[in-house]
């Protein structure tokens, strides 16, 4: 069958590999109908986050229909359709019964405190092959492959694999309530689900940060008031737009891969901290694999590693609350946590435990309450996955969240 497979940091390939089996009685083998792109694809392939071996397939988001099931497997049926929430989860063990699915003792075959595991990610979690491929082997398919109601399409539900229930697990985070003033960083596909998923649980404004037009005029479609950080200091943004006390709740969808502003006067106010960025940067980011082609750099890590969070710290209101779910990988050690504590802040962060928000949210899209396809732009083959990817890591105009579609 046909995969996108990670070779090494800037090598990602679409390979013929093996079909996957089912291996234990709780498995499920999966025939992908669609599968996307996620951000956290591109920190592996960036080298932002390190530890993935060659051969791996990627891909943590995907729909599919089940061909063949475990014994343990007692819930569906072959022929079912499925959203495969991101992260892999008993079901059995105490954090899973909490719903703190992400930090199953189990799902992670290197023991209870590996942390979490996830389809396609680096050896630490796990490994699982992922999900942008034919066909997908589904390890604790009992619970982590949710059946899709008839009125709920592929592109829809394959929305609720991560990015949606990240965005609103980092609401959530975030202390959003009826009223809230609500600040987004980063509008990428999870940041547009961020201004979703504020508004819905009551927010009474979001203002959304981003430099990419395009990001910014789809997070002001869903109804953010947006602010240009290469244009404008966002910390001062926020702060004067909030009657000077910056907004109650950040949600921060940017993480690790932070970009300086290119112009305006944030770049100007970054001037003297150049060397500070760097160093942080090469700390962070101790290998990548950035390459010149006709058509722009390709797989260059994000070159502010610490700015998002300090953003965050500085334009939060005093004792506020910050939410994070933009990916930090484990060998970052920067957060501006003096600063938030002389604040009397509230951080609160992680992996999304997929499997808690699922079954809502797809009663939610099922129920028109929410067209979480809007955020979609581009659904391409499964054959064009590589220049998917380019164009996903150069941020081309336009390039928001890309389904593949296998067989095609
Ligand atoms: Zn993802
Ligand atoms: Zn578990």
């Amino acid at each position: 069958m046909k995969a996108a497979v990670w070779h090494g940091i800037g090598d990602v390939r679409l390979d013929e590999v093996p079909e996957p089996t089912v291996q234990e009685p709780t498995d499920a083998v999966v025939r992908i109908t669609t599968s996307a792109i996620c951000g956290t694809d591109l920190h592996f392939i960036r080298g932002t986050m390190p530890g993935m071996a060659e051969g791996r397939v990627l891909g943590h988001e995907a729909v599919g229909v089940v061909e063949e099931v475990g014994a343990g497997v007692r819930n569906l049926v072959p022929g079912t359709r499925v959203v495969i929430g991101s992260t892999i989860s008993c079901g059995s063990c105490p954090p899973c019964r909490r719903a703190d699915y992400s930090q199953c003792d189990v799902a992670n075959p290197h023991g209870p405190l590996a942390g979490s595991a996830f389809f396609g990610g680096p050896q630490a979690t796990g490994p699982f092959d992922g999900l942008q491929a034919e066909y997908a082997r589904i390890p604790f398919a009992n619970v982590i492959a949710v059946p899709v109601p008839e009125q709920v399409t592929d592109e829809q539900a394959v929305t609720i694999s991560d990015i949606f229930p990240t965005a609103w697990f980092g609401a959530e985070l975030a202390g959003v309530q009826p009223g809230s003033v609500v600040a987004v960083f980063g509008l990428g596909p999870v940041g547009q689900f961020a201004v979703v998923s504020a508004l819905l649980q009551g927010a009474a404004r979001v203002l959304a940060v981003d430099a990419h037009p395009s990001r910014l005029a789809a997070a002001r479609r869903l109804g953010a008031e947006v602010i240009d950080f290469s244009r404008e200091d966002p910390v001062q943004a926020l702060v004067e737009l909030t009657g000077g006390a910056g907004p109650d709740c950040v949600i921060d969808c940017v993480g690790v891969e932070s970009e300086r502003p290119k112009s305006g006067p944030a770049a100007e106010a970054l001037a003297d901290q150049v060397e500070q960025l760097d160093a942080a940067r090469d700390q962070t980011v101790p290998e990548s694999n950035v390459q010149q082609t006709p058509r722009g750099e390709l797989w260059r890590p994000g070159d502010a590693p610490s700015l998002a969070s300090q953003w965050a710290v500085q334009a939060v209101r005093k004792a506020g609350t910050i939410g994070v779910v933009g990916v930090y990988p484990p060998q970052f050690a920067t957060y501006p946590f003096g600063a938030a504590f002389n604040k009397n802040l509230t951080i609160r962060t992680g992996n999304c435990p997929h499997r808690r928000y699922v079954p809502d949210l797809l009663r939610m899209v099922a129920s028109g309450a929410v067209d979480p396809s809007v955020v979609i732009s581009q659904d391409e083959p499964l054959s064009d996955v590589i220049s998917a990817y380019e164009a996903f890591d150069r941020r081309e105009e336009g390039w928001v969240k890309t389904t593949l579609t296998p067989g095609l």
